[in-house]
C-alpha cells in the first residue's frame, strides 16, 4: 500500500510525527499498576519535567500479580496502590496528579458500558488533553486486562467528549486533543525520551512487589539485566529515528 493513495491519510508508518508539544495535563490508563511506566514513562517524565500534570487511572487490583498461590490478595491490592503512586512521584515529582483506582479485580476487567462510564467520568473531571492506553487493537494480545483497558481509553475518551453521553455525570463534556496508544500494533508517533530512561526505571522499580513475576529481578544482577532490557529496548526504538532513545505510540488526533 501506499502512504498517499486518494483518501489516505498523508502520514503513515513510513513517516511518523515526532513529539507532542508538552501538554499541560495527561492521564495515562493503564490495566494494572506498572503498566503505565511500561508503556510511557520516560514520556511522562520528561513531559512533567517540562510542567505537565500527569495523571494515573489504572483498572484493575493487580491482585493477580504474583506467583505466590498463598499470597494475600487484599494485602496485594492495598501495596499496590502504594507502589503506583510512589511510581507516579518517581516520574513527575511536583507535577504528579492524581492515581485513581478502579478497582475491577485483576483479570477480570470488562469494556462494559458501566466500566466506560467510570473512565469517561474521570476524563471529565480530570479534563486532560493527552490520553494514553494500552493499544486494545495489538494483534495476538493474550491478556484480556490490556484490550479491556486499551478499549475504556478509546471509548471513554468518546463518551466523555459527547454531552449526550452520560448526563448522570453532571460534569461538562471533554474532549483531549489526542490519544496515544502504548504497545501500538502499528505505531505512527514516535517520543524523543534521550535522558528520560532513568526516571522510567526508578518509576518501575517502585514497583517492588513484580520484581518476581514481571521483572525477574530477585537479585541485583537480574535486577541489572532487567534495566539494561529496558534501556536496549528504548535504544532500539529510538535508533530507527535517529534518538538515543525513544518510545512509540499510535497516535490519534481525531477525536
Ligand atoms: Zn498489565
Amino acid at each position: 500500500m501506499t502512504a498517499n493513495e486518494p483518501g489516505q491519510p498523508a502520514s503513515g508508518p513510513s513517516t511518523p510525527s515526532f513529539d507532542l508539544p508538552t501538554p499541560t495535563v495527561a492521564l495515562a490508563i493503564g490495566a494494572h499498576p506498572d503498566d503505565v511506566e511500561f508503556g510511557c514513562g520516560a514520556t511522562l517524565a520528561k513531559w512533567a519535567a517540562d510542567g505537565c500534570t500527569v495523571h494515573h487511572l489504572i483498572c484493575t487490583d493487580g491482585s493477580k500479580g504474583t506467583w505466590d498461590p498463598t499470597a494475600d490478595k487484599v494485602a496485594l491490592a492495598e501495596r499496590r496502590q502504594d507502589e503506583q503512586r510512589e511510581a507516579a512521584r518517581r516520574l513527575a515529582h511536583d507535577h504528579a496528579g492524581e492515581c485513581r483506582f478502579l478497582g475491577y479485580v485483576d483479570g477480570e476487567l470488562d469494556s462494559d458500558l458501566a466500566a466506560r462510564g467510570r473512565v469517561a467520568r474521570v476524563i471529565r473531571e480530570l479534563r486532560p488533553d493527552v490520553v494514553l492506553g494500552h493499544d486494545p487493537w495489538k494483534r495476538y494480545r493474550l491478556h484480556p486486562d490490556h484490550r479491556h483497558a486499551g478499549l475504556l481509553a478509546c471509548e471513554g475518551v468518546v463518551a466523555a467528549r459527547d454531552p449526550h453521553f452520560y448526563p448522570e455525570h453532571h460534569i461538562d463534556h471533554h474532549r483531549p486533543d489526542t490519544l496515544l496508544l502504548f504497545e501500538a500494533d502499528e505505531p505512527d508517533h514516535v517520543e524523543d525520551v534521550t535522558g528520560w530512561v532513568a526516571s522510567k526505571l526508578a518509576a518501575l522499580e517502585a514497583h517492588e512487589s513484580q520484581f518476581e513475576s514481571t521483572m525477574h529481578a530477585l537479585d541485583d544482577t537480574q535486577l541489572d539485566a532487567f534495566r539494561n532490557r529496558i534501556i536496549e529496548r528504548l535504544r532500539g526504538l529510538g535508533e530507527a529515528h535517529g534518538f538515543a532513545a525513544a518510545e512509540l505510540f499510535k497516535r490519534i488526533s481525531d477525536l
